[in-house]
């Protein structure tokens, strides 16, 4: 993958009376900053009153004492951001704040609506936003728009405001939203970004995008949100209604690269799914009298050593990789990527001269990456350079949450795979089948979206016209003003 495609955010949510709140949301933030780096924020509250603190940057580079000890009170949400829908400003992180008659709301969203538009006119026609800010430019985010909707709903209580909002939405969220007094989880009816409960020693409970967080504050596992499923936590603790039947498609690629490999995910850690997609790419694709197995650091060691094991060719490091320099994708133009991945990546010559590699990693997007790493490893000495994907080829582009390239970027959507062979200078390329890939979760193949590679969107995808992730940012065709 290599930075090629990247998730849309992480979401926490905590409620835990006697315990230093926004400083537990800012560590598990921080257990989370994979899944987004564009921006952070914590809003927490006292009971009475709410503080919002969000800024473009790092988790660590966003928060310090002074910021953490300003954010008081026994229940937060917070957020990592990478956007999918509106662009990288500070109107655009998250969370997002409300006033409205009934209170006070936070919202932080995982996911991408494909009806932000139609939700937009609809928020119009309501009065607009509740809460626009002087003298700033209006937030451009989908996230911002429900929060708007939630304001603006028009009951008497700030939970019946959001479980009238919810199923007015179509696409992917997983949602930490909050009051002055509580905090609620939603996952959206296909459950395609992950939500996961647990519980502090103490008695407090969190809600965060992946148990790797849940690890890092020492809270033991509950269980995952339900799609279609809204919890309320208060002092009364944890109560759950549903706002629609499950119908569970949830995102395959979570367990392919995003999510961390110490993560669970319905119920099978992350790491362990990874190695047996190895284990299955050798199977399918052998490389006879391969000499070395080597991973593209860190996302593909899983598989790598998968391979390994399956083929029994011995597994070593190929590449150091710059640990401080964080994934390429921070870099947002193809220069600058191409920068990237040598300022990230630098090939062991000793290891790798005269020898048949077999490279293992877990996605092509573009291939340009794939293609700088494989001469790379030519340039230091490599005799033959195999590749093999621990997932299918990407042809299609993803609407729920996980933020691609256009369809015309995607080098699987045009070329088969000997041209991408050609491309990227391989010797040998191979990917893992669809089959394959599903299997190697050991989880029911029904249970999942694969709409990226194999094009069957389990909800209906937006109108040409309305696919930009700056849709909101511009003039709205007349045809979706309802
Ligand atoms: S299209 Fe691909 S990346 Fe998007 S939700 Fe479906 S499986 Fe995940």
């Amino acid at each position: 993958m290599s930075g090629e495609a990247r998730d849309a955010c992480g979401v926490v949510g905590i409620y835990a009376p006697g315990e230093d709140v926004a400083r537990l949301t800012y560590y598990a933030l921080y257990a989370l900053q994979h899944r987004g780096q564009e921006s952070a924020g914590i809003a927490s509250s006292d009971g009475q009153t709410m503080v919002v603190y969000k800024e473009l940057g790092l988790v660590a580079q966003v928060f310090d004492e002074t910021v953490l000890n300003s954010l008081k009170g026994h229940l937060a949400i917070g957020h990592t951001r990478y956007s999918t829908t509106g662009s990288t400003s500070w109107e655009n992180a998250q969370p997002s704040y409300k006033s409205s008659p009934v209170g006070q709301i936070a919202l932080a969203h995982n996911g991408n609506l494909v009806n932000a538009p139609h939700l937009k006119a609809s928020l119009e026609r309501s009065g607009g936003d509740p809460t626009p800010r002087m003298g700033q430019l209006p937030s451009t985010s989908d996230t911002d728009i429900v929060a708007g909707l939630i304001a603006r709903a028009n009951t008497g209580e700030m939970r019946e405001a959001i479980a009238q909002v919810l199923p007015q939405l179509s696409g992917a969220f997983s949602f930490t939203i909050m009051d002055e007094k509580r905090v609620f989880g939603a996952r959206d009816p296909n459950g395609f970004r992950p939500l996961s409960l647990g519980r502090l020693e103490g008695g407090g409970w969190v809600l965060a995008s992946e148990t790797c967080a849940l690890d890092l504050l020492g809270a033991r596992f509950i269980r995952d949100i339900e799609p279609g499923e809204l919890v309320t936590i208060d002092e009364n603790g944890i109560s759950s209604e549903r706002f629609a039947e499950a119908r569970y498609s949830t995102c395959v690629f979570e367990h392919v690269y995003f999510a961390r490999p110490d993560s669970t995910l319905m119920g099978q850690n992350v790491y362990a799914t990874r190695y047996r997609m190895g284990q299955r790419l050798a199977a399918e694709a052998p490389v006879p009298n391969a000499d070395l197995i080597i991973p593209v650091p860190d996302s593909g060691v899983p598989a790598a050593q998968g391979f390994a094991e399956g083929s029994g060719v011995p597994y070593g490091e190929g590449f150091v990789k710059n640990r401080y320099v964080g994934r390429t994708f921070i870099q947002p133009t193809q220069s600058m990527r191409q920068q990237g991945i040598r300022l990230k990546l630098n090939p062991l010559r000793e290891v790798i001269e005269g020898r048949r590699v077999v490279v293992i990693d877990d996605s092509i997007v573009r291939g340009n990456t794939t293609r700088q790493i494989v001469a790379m490893l030519k340039e230091a000495g490599a005799r033959e350079v195999h590749l093999r994907i621990s997932s299918p080829p990407i042809k299609w582009p993803c609407f729920y949450g996980i933020d691609m390239p256009d369809q015309d970027e995607l080098i699987a959507a045009t070329d088969g795979v000997p041209a991408v062979e050609k491309h990227v200078n391989a010797d040998s390329l191979a990917y893992l089948s669809v089959e394959g890939m599903l299997d190697s979760t050991q989880i029911p193949s029904d249970a999942f979206c694969t709409a990226c590679f194999t094009s069957n969107y389990p909800i209906p995808i937006p109108a040409e016209e309305l696919r930009s992730k700056h849709v909101l940012e511009e003039t709205l065709p007349d045809s979706v003003i309802e």
